[in-house]
Order: structure tokens, then sequence, then C-alpha cells
């Protein structure tokens, strides 16, 4: 019943709280470790230790631990207690509650403090049993091979508080095969750069495309590291940076004409939504009440121009033939340089310095499609742990959330108990 090989049971009582188990092992003819002398039993010292809840409550396993002597004089051995794989001897859990720790915590992105309550120990308990189990598979070798199409993504691990602003970290995703590769702190070059630094120049020469998003930064810490492989900008940021220089326009124009931001009543406000829709999804009436909001609400048509200007940015990804993107790319970056709109401009002239990697899209395929679902993932994490204070748990549990572990085998299925089907 105990399955722990090596074991037996002694007596099994309950409280409401918890179950008690007391054991103790089966050995009878133990060799001192030290000249395998036959042991004198020296006494036992009872251990406790907690282990998965049993029948719907926690499990107290008190071990008779027992104490050995060893009988030859000249031996340096004198006492020793007795250990067993199942145990480990700075943790309170047995190795499969530790285990399953770090599958909940990891695997499923629980709350420590969850599993904390379940198996009634403390958050270190089970945060210590996650390391112990979880940076052993997070390390594995195995867990990333030679990845092709590389994903770099800003996320931000901490928002801002009155101590500190947000502070931001980069994720490295393996874009084929939709894993977290890793996440590293900071969003600088440098913090870029010296990650590709610690990885070994055969992988890095296998790494054929290179996703980002349009932040210089992240340009620079590529630069004399990944020359090799295409750059690629990734659509969804493209097309973030035309939405954000709508929305910038709007709130100043609002502001001007107004003297106020944004209130439910006001014309440009109330079609905000309508605005960053795509044209194709408007339907006529939506389109029309644009229109007029437009017309209320923007007497030099700055917003209009920086809606055009937008859509115009996502035109470049409804066209299939790269040459057409070219064309209607450089028609946007051409036209938006030109917009006396300050704001469209600015659009502009970032459009034009990631001319290159936009257009690569369209060559390679390539987009952090699967980062931004990724991206998901680690918010269920963040949930999960209500701010991190050390990136080293942000990082493992993320990576054991996302980044591809290999879990190890729990045992076969159980056989599975048919439903009794109603008369
Ligand atoms: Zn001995």
């Amino acid at each position: 019943m105990l399955g722990l090989p090596g074991f037996r049971v002694l007596d099994v009582h309950e409280s409401p709280t918890e179950l008690v188990i007391e054991i103790e092992t089966i050995a009878e003819l133990v060799g001192c470790p030290g000249c395998g002398v036959v042991a004198r039993a020296h006494g036992r010292t009872a251990v406790e230790y907690r282990d998965l809840a049993a029948f719907g409550r926690p499990a107290r396993l008190v071990w008779g631990k027992r104490r050995w002597r060893c009988e030859e004089p000249r031996c340096e051995e004198i006492t020793w207690t007795e250990s067993s794989p199942a145990f480990s001897a700075r943790c309170v859990l047995t190795n499969r509650a530790g285990a399953e720790c770090c599958r909940q915590v990891g695997r499923n992105a629980r709350p420590v403090t969850q599993m904390a309550a379940e198996l009634g120990v403390c958050w270190d308990t089970v945060m210590d049993a996650v390391r112990e189990h979880g940076e052993p598979l997070v390390d594995d070798p195995e867990r990333v091979g030679q990845v092709t199409a590389l994903g770099v993504d800003e996320t931000s691990w901490l928002t801002a508080t009155k101590d500190h602003p947000t502070l931001f970290a980069t994720g490295l995703v393996d874009l084929q095969a939709k894993v977290v590769i890793d996440v590293i702190r900071g969003n600088s070059a440098t913090d870029l750069g010296s990650w590709l630094d610690r990885q070994p120049p055969e992988w890095l020469a296998g790494v054929r495309v290179v996703a980002t998003d349009l932040a210089e930064s992240y340009r620079a810490g590529l630069d004399g590291r990944l020359d090799h492989a295409i750059r690629v900008a990734d659509p969804f940021h493209v097309v973030r940076l035309g939405n954000r220089c709508l929305d910038q326009v709007r709130r100043r124009v609002q502001n001007q004409t107004l003297g106020h931001r944004g209130r439910k009543k006001d014309p440009l406000y109330r079609i905000r939504k309508l605005m960053l829709t795509g044209t194709e999804r408007l339907e006529g009436p939506g389109l029309e009440r644009m229109l007029l909001g437009l017309r209320l609400g923007d007497p030099d048509q700055e917003v209009l121009g920086a809606w055009l200007a937008k859509e115009s940015v996502r035109d470049v990804y409804l066209a299939d033939d790269p040459a057409d993107a070219e064309l209607l790319l450089d028609k946007t970056i051409e036209g938006c340089r030109a917009d006396p709109v300050p704001e469209v401009g600015s659009l502009g002239r970032t459009l034009g310095r990631w001319r290159t990697e936009i257009l690569n899209h369209h060559t390679t395929g390539a987009s952090n499609g699967p980062t931004e679902g990724l991206n998901l993932l680690i918010k269920k994490v963040k949930r999960a742990g209500h701010g991190f204070r050390s990136f080293a748990n942000y990082r493992l549990r993320i990576l054991l959330h996302a980044g591809g572990v290999n879990w190890p085998a729990q045992r076969p299925p159980a056989p599975r108990i048919r439903t009794r089907s109603p008369r």
C-alpha cells in the first residue's frame, strides 16, 4: 500500500487533518559501509516526512530510522543512520512528493502556496523541491536541440513600483518547436549579446532566421553574432506600430480640440476601437459610424491620415507576393515620411529603418506568432506566481512550463473503471 520498496507499515492512525503512517525498513542484516563487518542495531530515531496525500488527506510518514554501530574496533565508521533513495536528507518531502510539487508548479503552473497548503508544508519547502527536481530538467542539454528559427521577444518581469521602474526580460524561442529556449534578465543589446556569446559557435551557425520586434537594442545585440541569419521584423509588432501611431494622433487631437482626455461621449473616443479594426472586418454601419466620428472630431483630418497610414501598414501583409509587398511598403514609407503629422512622419522613418527586416517576412514566412502564444503561457506563470522577486525562480518556472522539458515518466496509467451506464 505504501509503494516504497524496502519499507513496511507498522501502524496507521488518522486525525481529521492528516493520516499518520509509521514505517520502518525491512533490513535486518546490514554491513558496515566502512569495513563490511555485520553491524549491530543501535537504537532508532523517529524522523517525519510529508508524502503525497492519501485518501484525501495529507500524509505524514514517521520513519523509525535505525542507527547502526560497527563492532570492528579498528574501523572508523562508529555509528551511522540508515537512509533511502526515496527520501532526501535535506528535505521534509519524500522524493515522490517533491517530484509532484515540481510537476504541479512547473508543468501545470499552479501556485506554490496552493501546493504548500495541500501537502501541509511551508512555501519554501515546496519551492526548494521545485528547484531540486526542476533544475536538472531545465539544464538537460537534450531539452533544446539545434534551432533554425530563433524568436527574440521582450516580456515584462516586474511591473513598476515606487522603488523601481518596470523591469523587462527577454524570451528566446525556438519558433519551429514552439518552446522557450531561455529567459534572460533585461532587454538591452548587452543582455542579448552576452547570452549569444555563451552559446556554442556551431549552434549559432545553425540558426538561419531570427525574428524580433522593432527594438534597436535587439538589432544591436544580434550584430556581429548572428550576421549570417536572415533578420525578420515580426508582423505583429509592425502592425502594432501603426496602431500605436493612430492612438497617439487621436489622443493629441482629442486633447487639442476638446482640452481634455477622451471621455465616453467624445466623437473620437467613441470610434477608437472601430478605427483599430481592419477595414476588411468593418461592416457598413461601422464604417459609417467611424467616418461620422472623424467628421465630428477631426477638423484637420490628422486622425484620418493616421488611420490611412495604419491601414497601409496592414496592407503590406495582405499581399502574398514579395514584389507586391515591397511596392506597398515603399509607398507606405514614402507617404508617411511626407506626411506633415509628426507621429505619422516618425512611423515612416521607423518603417524605413526596418524595411529589409519587414520584407524578409514575405520571403521566409517567419514570424513571432508562436512567441505571442508563448507569452500567454508566461502570463499564466506570472499570475500563478503573484509577482516574482527572484529572477531565477521566474526563469525556472517559465522554462518548466513552456520550455519543452522532457518530464520523467510517472507510473503507467491506471486501468480505467467504466462509468456505470444509466438504466
Ligand atoms: Zn566498520
